[in-house]
């Protein structure tokens, strides 16, 4: 689904690429975890993939199509992101209207936007939850309607960027098992950058990044 061949990466204020040699494929329905320091390289990588930065050279393709800037709109909604602070991503006053604000330049009709917020709240068992003000909510509960937002878009491919690290060990395991059933029943692609070497207990693939090289992948 994500391919990198001999991918390179350096930002035009730095001396040093931060990417190098990249190789690297992404298969549909598998979960990815992303592990390395600080400074490894973790980010850069997720910027390619969302096609924020593109490559200095090598190529990076999207289901067979090399990112240019034409395909980042493309490629915009069929990735998602759920990032690791949680009270930074609410912007609806309730959770419903959380995962509404996210649907609303899709124009659904109103009842086919209530049955998509129903149906996501009840993936991550937070289905009592609507009216709920986010801020009354546990830092676990809030990345489950992080998740729940995310999959409101229907995205082909979830990244979850540190997701759960601010989380205590017993919010961690359920909202991994969470996505764990997403990504067996829905097929949904998972890519995670983590420090937690126990998650690679969910994953299907791990890569080390050290310096900007891929030192393991397996
Ligand atoms: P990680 O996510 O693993 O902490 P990053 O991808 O953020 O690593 O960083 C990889 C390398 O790129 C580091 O050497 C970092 O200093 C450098 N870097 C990251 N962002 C920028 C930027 N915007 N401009 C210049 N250099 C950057």
């Amino acid at each position: 689904m994500i391919k990198f061949e001999d991918v390179f990466f350096q930002y035009s204020s730095s001396k040093k690429t931060a990417l190098s040699n990249i190789n690297l494929e992404i298969k549909e329905g598998r979960w990815l975890s992303v592990l390395g320091k600080n400074g490894s390289g973790k980010s850069t990588l997720m910027k390619l993939i969302y096609g924020q930065n593109l490559a200095t050279s090598g190529k990076v393709t999207f289901n067979n199509k090399e990112y240019n800037k034409e395909l980042y709109d493309d490629i915009k909604n069929k990735i998602a992101i759920v990032f690791q602070n949680p009270d930074n991503q609410f912007v609806g006053s309730t959770v419903e209207e959380d995962i509404a604000f996210g649907l609303e330049n899709k124009n659904l009709p109103r009842d086919e936007m209530e049955k998509i917020i129903g149906e996501v709240l009840d993936i991550v068992d937070m289905k009592n939850y609507r009216k709920f003000e986010p801020s009354s909510l546990s830092g676990g509960q809030k990345q489950r309607v992080a998740i729940a937002s995310a999959l409101a878009l229907r995205p082909e491919v979830l990244i979850l960027d540190e997701a759960t690290s601010m989380l205590d060990p017993v919010a961690r395991k359920s909202i991994l098992g969470y996505i764990k059933k997403i990504n067996r029943e829905q097929k949904l692609t998972i890519i995670s950058i983590t420090h937690d070497a126990e998650e690679s207990i969910y994953s299907d693939n791990i890569i080390i990044l050290e310096k900007g090289t891929i030192v393991y992948n397996g």
